[in-house]
């Protein structure tokens, strides 16, 4: 069976781009696929967190990925910081990562704009995602658009790596969706859905209640042509809404434009609303049943323990091949 892994930063709530670029592939996913899904927690750090904050959101993103439909049967769920082995192959991947590669990425481009301490872990992010994937041969890697940039680093990286010391590393693949893979801001549809994002009034989150999905809809900016079509280019706004009505219905964005043809732009939000708000309460019921109970941890612990396994014989293999210690 082929190996899909999949991780959620728990750098702020989860937002609806969360659950379409991220989770719903997954969970269409499981059936077919050996698949791993994981807290990021270190990757959050590579800006400022509260740890009171950090420590809640992780809990939250395990409960949130199982009331999203990620099956624990189905699916080894860990918290990456448990498992040690990450950092420590991030660090051999690092020494065999060139400046100029990750210089390209602009993940950290876009994400030290906007800081003013901008931290050395924020530039070799991509570098310990490397790592996250590939030490567990991930045939696969279901990924927003923004990410593609990242797995495919983590492909050179392996196939340099393969090269330099003999086969170690299974070749990852990034997996992006036809429709979906980048929800934008409802404020901003030129910029990308992100939980981290200052304005929330242009981001849907998970656990949103049915007031705030509904009004966040309502006054997502749009344009005054008063046509529903889909073009990107010029009627981000209404392309984004069309979007996320076809990700959520699972249908192309084609019929998507048929069905909405005739709507004027408040009846195309307050369908779009209805949709959303569905999908939603229908998660947040699951998830205010999962969020206290033990249930969480035993999967937790269970997926650290398989997880350490497999890192280990891994990363002992890569110390092998690089010459450390007495492996
Ligand atoms: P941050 O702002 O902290 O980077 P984020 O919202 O970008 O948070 P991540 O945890 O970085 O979320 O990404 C998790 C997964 O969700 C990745 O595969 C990413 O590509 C995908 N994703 C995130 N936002 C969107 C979006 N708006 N549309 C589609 N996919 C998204
Ligand atoms: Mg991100």
């Amino acid at each position: 069976m082929k190996r899909i892994l999949t991780g959620l930063q728990p750098s702020g709530e989860l937002t609806l781009g969360s659950l379409i670029g991220g989770i719903s592939q997954t969970v269409k996913l499981q059936d077919e696929y050996d698949s791993f899904i994981f807290v990021p927690d270190m990757h959050a750090i590579t800006v400022r967190q509260d740890p009171i904050l950090l420590k809640e959101r992780i809990r939250k993103n395990v409960a949130l990925y199982l009331a999203c439909g990620v099956d624990p049967k189905k699916n080894t769920i860990y918290i990456q910081s448990e498992n040690l082995y990450h950092a420590n192959l991030s660090w051999v991947l690092e020494c065999n990562t060139y400046m100029g590669e990750a210089s390209r990425m602009t993940q950290f481009k876009e994400k030290s704009k906007k800081q003013d301490n901008v931290t050395v872990g924020l530039f070799t992010y991509p570098i310990l995602m490397a790592a996250d994937i590939l030490l567990y041969d991930a045939d696969y890697v279901p990924v927003g658009i923004d990410q593609k940039q990242h797995v495919e680093l983590a492909r050179d990286v392996a196939i340099r790596f393969n090269k330099l010391y003999g086969e170690v590393f299974k070749i990852p693949e990034p997996l992006i969706r036809n429709v979906g893979f980048k929800i934008m801001d409802l404020q901003n549809p030129t910029n990308k859905m992100s939980k981290s994002s200052e304005n929330h009034k242009g981001i849907i989150f998970l656990l949103d209640d049915e007031k705030n999905i509904r009004k966040k809809i309502m006054s997502a900016v749009t344009d005054s042509e008063g046509k529903v079509y889909y073009d990107v280019q010029n009627k981000p706004g209404i392309s984004n809404l069309l979007t996320i009505y076809a990700s959520l219905k699972n249908i192309s964005i084609a019929k998507a434009e048929e069905h909405f043809k005739d709507y004027n732009y408040g009846n195309l939000k307050k369908e779009v609303a209805d949709v959303v708000t569905e999908v939603l309460l229908d998660i947040q019921e699951k998830y205010n049943k999962i969020i206290d109970s033990e249930e969480i941890d035993e999967i937790l612990n269970r997926g650290s323990e398989v997880t350490s396994k497999i890192a280990k014989e891994k990363l002992e293999e890569v110390f092998k091949k690089v010459g450390f210690g007495r492996y």
